[in-house]
């Protein structure tokens, strides 16, 4: 008898995840309370990247602490408050960026990077959105002269690890992006990256691609999820839905669902924000840009040039507070020539972080049937369609297409 499953979450990972499902003959139902890819796969710097195997809380974050604790860096702030009361989770990161720690945290992320521009561009072919990709990379940008080393031990380390990068010069730089004001010293370009114009839409995409091979779409607000026989419950405000298994892939919001079945995720937030902007007359980016020590990206959008800002570590429903971004346009200013606004509002969204930086991609302890796919972090644009797969593939107990063993919830739920 075919299984059903209901997928509780549409942004990237939930869509990803539904469509691989799909792919193996479950019934997939997947339902949001808003249209697919509204929340966090709708803002972020639309980069599906090749190099970010490295996590953010890596042996450098102690050396960067004292910068941060200051509260003053566009690359991280916090809120006291947020942190006090978080204390689990804040000291588990800190304690992965041990020396140690890292070296099997990055096998694990280049297993769930590899896979992932070759995912996205068989779905954006079956999706008829291939226009959308940008096969140009991005680039990492140094100002200060000591940023040359710097550079050159990341290219060093990538290549370490099959990531191709190239050096390049500030001619080779004003070659590939003449719109670029020369205040770089140091550039690589990441070519095994790639980016796209309007990261919701390719999210829309991918969801009707579900629905025409036969997937329900549901707009709903899911409140409550329950054992009921053998299968699994899911309650929203406008009715229930019933299925033999239940994925949640809620993002930032997974925590709260799971909490009244004795699950407690250790999931916080990475906060961050976008604007976009319009460029000067005739001036332009191929590519997104990664302004390191000014701890910006600026990227290509349908829209205008999508700025975005670093980390804030705050509560996910904290009220804004734009000091980042505004910190960072006029060094985006001094790098390239942007002009007006293009829309008047400011989106935030919320990066979902395990303490290891790795994503949640297995079966709940205790409560079979039940399958957790989020906290993908940074990366999650990337590394929804191969978190799908692995999902999918432990799923119908076939081989993944990455170890799973780094992503077992067990590392976290008994
Ligand atoms: C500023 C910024 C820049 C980024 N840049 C990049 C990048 O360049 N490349 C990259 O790979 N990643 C990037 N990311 C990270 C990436 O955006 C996230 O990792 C990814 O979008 C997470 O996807 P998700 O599907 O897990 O969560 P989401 O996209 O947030 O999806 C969760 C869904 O759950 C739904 N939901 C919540 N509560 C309920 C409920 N009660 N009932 C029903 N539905 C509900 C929401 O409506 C939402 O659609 C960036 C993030 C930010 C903030």
């Amino acid at each position: 008898m075919t299984r059903s499953v209901i997928v509780i979450g549409a942004g990237m990972v939930g869509v990803s995840c539904a469509l691989a499902l799909q792919k193996r003959g479950l019934k997939v139902t997947l339902i949001d309370r808003r249209e697919p890819g509204r929340e966090t796969s709708y803002g972020n710097a639309g980069v599906i990247s090749r190099s970010s195997i490295m996590p953010l809380n890596n042996p450098g974050l102690w050396k960067n602490l004292p910068k941060y604790l200051g509260n003053r860096h566009a690359a991280v702030r916090y809120r006291l408050g947020h942190l006090l009361a978080n204390p689990g989770w804040i000291l588990g990161f800190l304690n992965e960026a041990r020396p140690e720690k890292l070296a099997p945290r990055v096998a694990a992320l280049e297993s769930l990077i590899g896979p992932s521009l070759p995912l996205h561009k068989r779905l954006m072919t079956e999706a008829g959105i291939a226009w959308r990709l940008r096969d140009t990379g991005f680039l990492e940008l140094w100002r200060s002269e000591g940023g040359r080393a710097a550079a050159e031990a990341r290219r060093t380390f990538l290549e370490d690890h099959g990531v191709r990068v190239e050096a390049l010069d500030r001619q080779a730089l004003s070659a590939l992006e003449p719109s670029l004001n020369p205040i770089f010293s140091a550039a690589l370009h990441h070519k095994d990256s790639a980016s796209v114009d309007w990261p919701g839409a390719v999210v829309e995409a991918y969801a009707a691609l579900f629905a025409a091979r036969g997937g329900t779409v549901l707009r709903d607000e899911v409140t409550a999820l329950g054992k009921q026989g053998e299968g699994w419950r899911v309650t929203a405000k406008g009715g229930q839905h019933d299925a033999d298994l239940a994925v949640v892939a809620l993002g930032p919001w997974s925590a709260e669902l799971l909490r009244p079945l004795g699950l407690k995720v250790p999931l916080n937030v990475e906060r961050g924000y976008h604007r976009h902007y319009k460029p000067a007359q005739g001036r332009f980016l191929n590519r997104p840009i990664y302004d390191v020590e000014a701890s910006y990206m600026l990227a290509p959008m349908e829209l205008g040039l999508r700025l975005t800002s670093g980390v804030e570590l705050a509560h996910r429903d904290a009220p804004n507070d734009y000091a980042q971004i505004e910190q960072v346009l006029p060094r985006a200013r001094e790098a390239f020539p942007l002009t007006e606004p293009a829309e008047d509002t400011t989106w935030r969204g919320s990066r979902p972080t395990l303490p290891d930086s790795l994503p949640m991609i297995g079966e709940a302890p205790r409560n079979p049937g039940l399958w957790l796919a989020f906290g993908n972090q940074h990366i999650g644009f990337s590394t929804g369609p191969v978190t799908g797969e692995i999902l999918a593939a432990l799923v119908c107990g076939e081989p993944a297409p990455a170890d799973p063993a780094p992503f077992a919830p067990g590392r976290y739920l008994s």
